[in-house]
């Protein structure tokens, strides 16, 4: 079990990378998106930003100062003296987190973060990836960005496989259970997997659900199938309802779970298709439904964050994402990279009794971007 000293005080501490603006300057900046069939806006380049000067020449991004990626507990008087203010302390919490199968998602930073706070960790990991994540950490893949703020390595303690699209073995069709992905592994459907957790540790406080699928994500909604409208629903918004069903009969009064969201749900993104935006406006609303039903029937808090871009394997497979991370550097009030690990400390927050009255909403982590309604860099602002 990862412990620090009791608390996780993130800082803005970026030592290593000197960033600046110039690094998006060879990236085309996007006012729009492109997606078969369908042309939205077109993409404009960098010298948009200047040539929308006169309007928002105030706004000038700074060069800042960015870390790459490792959460740092805050320098200076609190680490040497302990733990002191407000601190986040989930020890003797333990988390299951879904939809970890590498080092670079917003699961990861979770359960980085987690850990940071004293959390045990826990993960569920889709099966047709469990060998390659189990393998990797194994080898020490991953030992660099295991590193925590005390210097020591987030430890899990244990791997579960998962695939969230089933919830008992009677769901699973043939093709599946005889595939050799899945074949090697057992117990992996939602509700066997709460059963061994549950054999194996008896209750968590924490669920974080971090996955999502939508086969047919890079076609427009008009283009979706049934099948792939239904799949990205299945395998996005259900199964978070399906696990929590599942675990919230093992977890500890005063618990609390999160999902991940993203903006598409309430704001038209072309681009992100395949259903996708309508799976994350239910996983919204359901955050609102299952927070009055969990809190009622187990005193668990559900809460649901809304993450800006970040480019995850599952983000890349979109295939736009690294300008959507350009337009939202380019747009938000906040001019920065978005971290996981800032995902990562605000879901630790939001587990922890700190957000003890906190249960139901959509939690921004997007560096503001959200709030806005306007795109500064448009080329339209020059007319
Ligand atoms: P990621 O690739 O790290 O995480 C997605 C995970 O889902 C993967 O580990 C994958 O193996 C798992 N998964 C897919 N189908 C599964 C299934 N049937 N059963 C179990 N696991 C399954 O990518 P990420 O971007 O960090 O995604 C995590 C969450 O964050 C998702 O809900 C995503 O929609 C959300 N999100 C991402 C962004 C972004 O820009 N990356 C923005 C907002 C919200």
């Amino acid at each position: 079990m990862a412990t620090m000293a009791g608390s996780l005080q993130i800082a803005a501490t970026r030592p290593c990378i000197t960033y600046s603006r110039k690094m998006f300057t060879s990236v085309p900046t996007v006012s729009g998106l492109e997606t078969k069939g369908f042309t939205h806006v077109k993409l404009g380049s960098s010298s948009c930003i200047s040539s929308v000067q006169p309007l928002f020449q105030s706004f000038k991004p700074a060069a800042l100062n960015i870390s790459n990626g490792v959460t740092r507990a805050m320098a200076g008087e609190s680490e040497k003296s302990g733990p002191s203010g407000l601190p986040i302390d989930l020890r003797g919490k333990r988390a299951f987190i879904a939809g970890v199968a590498d080092d670079n998602g917003y699961g990861w930073a979770i359960a980085k973060a987690l850990a940071a706070a004293g959390a045990e960790i826990l993960v569920g990991t889709w099966v047709p990836a469990l060998n390659i994540f189990e393998t990797s950490l194994r080898r020490g893949k991953f030992d660099e960005s295991r590193v925590l703020p005390d210097g020591s390595l987030m430890e899990i303690t244990k791997v579960y496989a998962l695939d969230a699209v089933y919830d008992t073995p009677e769901d699973v069709p043939e093709d599946v259970k005889t595939n050799k992905r899945y074949a090697g592994s057992s117990n992996w459907t939602v509700k066997e997997v709460a059963e061994c957790v549950k054999n194996d540790f008896g209750t968590i406080d924490i669920l974080v659900h971090s996955l999502a699928n939508g086969p047919e994500v890079t076609k427009p909604l008009l283009e979706t199938s049934r099948k792939g409208y239904l799949a990205a629903i299945s395998a996005s918004s259900y199964s978070y309802v399906s696990l929590l069903k599942h675990f919230l009969p093992i977890m500890n009064p005063g618990g609390a779970s999160i999902s991940l969201t993203y903006i598409a749900s309430e704001r038209t993104i072309p681009g992100y298709g395949g259903g996708m935006s309508s799976a994350k406006a239910a996983l919204e609303s359901d955050t609102r439904v299952l927070a009055f039903e969990a809190g009622r029937a187990g005193k668990i808090r559900v809460n649901t964050i809304s993450a800006g871009p970040l480019g995850s394997r599952a983000a890349k497979a979109i295939g736009f994402i690294e300008k959507m991370i350009n337009y939202s550097y380019t747009n938000a009030p906040l001019q920065k990279e978005l971290t996981a690990d800032e995902v990562g400390s605000a879901a630790a927050f939001l587990v922890s009794p700190l957000a003890s009255a906190i249960t139901g909403s959509v939690v921004y982590v997007d560096n503001g971007l959200n709030t806005m309604g306007l795109a500064s860099d448009s080329p339209s602002l020059t007319l």
